[in-house]
């Protein structure tokens, strides 16, 4: 990231920060099942590697390797809305502070 980002987000320029979020699954998303998980709460959500990153996320591109059909939540997601801002501003903070990245919850 530059110091650009840090004025304006823009998933063009972005570590796919909102896709390492708990992305719980609507009763209407239809997700292939290796692809997700059941957390310790019962809640339906996309399965995550140990960095937190959904397993959607094609490692190659960057984006999401299910697009055309991804879940509810991900297409409500507002870029550049305050709660990508928020997620992006701590992400940022943790970089260059060495922080290692977190399972967001
Ligand atoms: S399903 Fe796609 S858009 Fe949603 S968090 Fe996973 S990679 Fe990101």
């Amino acid at each position: 990231m530059n110091d650009k980002d840090e004025h304006r987000a823009d998933c063009a320029h972005c570590d796919a920060v909102c896709c390492r979020l708990t992305v719980v699954l609507d009763a209407a998303d239809r997700i292939a099942e290796h692809l997700t998980t059941h957390t310790p709460a019962g809640l339906h959500v996309m399965a995550r590697d140990a960095e937190g990153w959904c397993v959607a996320v094609d490692g190659a591109s960057g984006g999401c390797s299910i697009y055309e059909g991804r879940p509810t939540v991900c297409r409500r997601f507002v870029m550049d809305g305050p709660y990508c801002r928020d997620i992006r501003a701590d992400y940022r903070d943790r970089r260059r502070r060495g922080i290692p990245l977190v399972v967001y919850t």
